[in-house]
């Protein structure tokens, strides 16, 4: 799964067909995100919410699908971590508290 940010709004979306940001509708300052930049807060609640469309299977806990530099096969609590460290009020708010707000 390719995940760019926009460079103008700094929005973060999932690549598709439209080579177009959804929000601010510019095309010339799209960038792939590969998960060693640094991100705010913001950002990371983006990634947080297309983090859990990748799909999972369910035994394993392992993703089937890639997620920013972390490979298909990558057990979900590896990128919990990534989570942890990279956000402000860690991954147990990102789970608990974010969706309440
Ligand atoms: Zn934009």
């Amino acid at each position: 799964m390719d995940i760019v940010r926009c460079n103008w709004c700094e929005h973060i979306y999932i690549d598709s067909e439209s080579a177009h940001c959804p929000v601010c509708e510019r095309n010339d300052c799209i960038v792939d995100l590969d998960g060693t930049e640094k991100y705010t807060d913001k950002q990371l609640e983006l990634l947080w919410e297309i983090f859990g469309d990748i799909p999972m299977n369910p035994e394993t806990e392992e993703i089937e699908d890639d997620f920013l530099y972390f490979p298909i096969n990558t057990h979900r609590e590896e990128i919990w971590y990534w989570f942890d460290e990279n956000h402000s009020k860690g991954v147990g708010w990102l789970m608990n508290e974010y969706k309440r707000i």
